[in-house]
């Protein structure tokens, strides 16, 4: 037997054309955000890639043709420089403290929650009006593992990713009749900047050799030994921009090895 499509034929999955879409993914200027940033421009769509860090934002701004905005996140005025007319929505920045509960530092605690649940709050409302328009809209929150379970020494991580899921579950719920869904990407650790500095931070808090971090502590639970890569975590962001997605509302889609499943 022989199947009858060509090779050449894209399968339907990977068939995702943005153009005349605009984009904007929050901390594009590492990681994940990065990997969303040029994955949605080789989609063709116009990107705005936001980040405090500038000199990364111009990187990838100048690497995908999009536009760079150097913004913290943590300054509500400043989302308000943002753009408004957004099609699809990539909340992703975000980072890591880890300390157990008894020494985890308030106001580090407090700018997590800023940056990690009220900037995307404040970047929905600025972006849902444009989106509700068009009748046509893409959210799309990099949660995490942690924003189904917990880890010991992340209060703040996980108070948040948790945090993002239920405001994801409402945009999906009031966006719906607009045509706006909204879903959470969950993955497990990833080949990223953040996750290296975890390496030591881990390795001081447990008492173990750096070494052994990703073996005994970050891959512990999950039954794929091996980081996900970034590009994995496009790859999905991407795939829930497609016309084969639109009736996924309201999930969280785990890329986490199986870690889940145990
Ligand atoms: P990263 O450190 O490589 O990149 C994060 C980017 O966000 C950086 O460019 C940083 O400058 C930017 N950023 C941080 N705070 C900001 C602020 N206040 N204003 C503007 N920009 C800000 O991290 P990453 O690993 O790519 O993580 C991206 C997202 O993915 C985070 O939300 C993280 O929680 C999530 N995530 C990461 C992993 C992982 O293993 N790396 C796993 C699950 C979820």
């Amino acid at each position: 037997m022989t199947n009858v499509f060509p090779a050449s034929v894209p399968l339907p999955s990977a068939d995702v054309h943005l153009g005349g879409r605009t984009a904007l993914v929050t901390g594009g200027g590492s990681g994940i955000g990065k990997a969303c940033a040029v994955a949605l421009a080789a989609a063709h769509a116009t990107v705005h890639v936001v980040d405090k860090d500038g000199e990364s934002a111009k990187a990838v701004a100048a690497e995908t043709g999009g536009r760079a905005h150097v913004v913290d996140l943590a300054d509500p005025a400043a989302i308000e420089s943002l753009p408004a007319e957004v099609d699809i929505l990539v909340n992703n920045a975000g980072f890591q403290h880890v300390a157990p509960l008894t020494e985890f530092p308030p106001e580090r605690f407090a700018l997590m929650q800023q940056v990690m649940v009220t900037a995307p709050f404040l970047l929905l409302r600025r972006t849902l009006p444009h989106m509700y328009a068009n009748g046509w809209g893409r959210v799309i929150n990099i949660s995490s593992v942690h924003g189904l379970r917990a880890s010991a020494y992340k209060s703040a991580y996980v108070a948040a990713k948790h945090a993002l899921e239920g405001l994801s579950k409402v945009t999906a719920i009031e966006g719906a009749e607009h045509g706006v869904t909204s879903n959470c990407v969950n993955p497990g650790y990833v080949r990223t900047p953040l996750v290296e500095k975890q390496v030591g931070d881990q390795a001081a808090a447990h008492g173990i050799d750096a070494s052994d971090v990703l073996t005994d502590i970050l891959l512990a639970r999950s039954p794929i030994k091996r980081l996900l890569e970034p590009e994995e975590v496009a790859a999905a962001v991407l795939w829930l921009c497609s016309p084969h997605t639109a009736y996924i509302n309201g999930a969280s889609v785990p890329l986490d090895g199986g870690w889940g499943a145990g």
